[in-house]
């Protein structure tokens, strides 16, 4: 459920994509696990192709508000603005909202016997983090993003 206004995804929408299935991306990147490994360093393709998590407040990104868009580190496909960014204080870079639906999968994760919402790029299916129904309005969204899995564009 997106507001028709304004496009603004919330957790309900997130909950709804979750239950009937992913929006298309936009275009598809799938090159191999072997070509990946020969563009990203060890510590990106440990988080974005194996699903890691990179060590709290492990990036200075967390501290970065200069204007710009962050784009996937696989793919470099534009996933947020900076606009959208705030300090949680979690220790990894936090977002409200994607730049545009379609972009982001979003998945149900039942690892650490915990109930997350994984989130991966929808291009190039690369880990990002997770999203969680806690974070500021107006979206009330709060995307807890690996800095390793993010590029910032000037
Ligand atoms: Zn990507």
């Amino acid at each position: 459920m997106t507001d028709t206004a304004t496009d603004l995804l919330t957790w309900a929408g997130i909950l709804e994509i979750i239950r009937n299935g992913n929006p298309l991306p936009p275009r598809r990147d799938e090159r191999s696990p072997a070509d990946w490994r020969e563009v990203l360093t060890p510590d990106q393709f440990y988080v974005t192709r194996q699903h890691g998590t990179e060590r709290a407040f492990s990036s200075a990104m967390c501290a970065v508000f200069e204007p710009g868009r962050y784009a996937c580190a696989c793919c470099g496909t534009e996933l947020f603005d900076a606009q959208s960014k705030f300090d949680s204080g979690s220790g990894w870079p936090s977002f409200t909202q994607a730049i545009a639906p379609g972009l982001i999968a979003y998945t149900l994760d039942t690892s650490h016997g915990m109930q997350r919402v994984e989130t991966t790029c929808n291009v190039c299916d690369a880990h990002l983090g997770h999203v969680f129904p806690d974070g500021p309005a107006p979206s009330g969204l709060r995307y807890c993003m690996n800095a390793l899995a993010l590029k910032k564009l000037a």
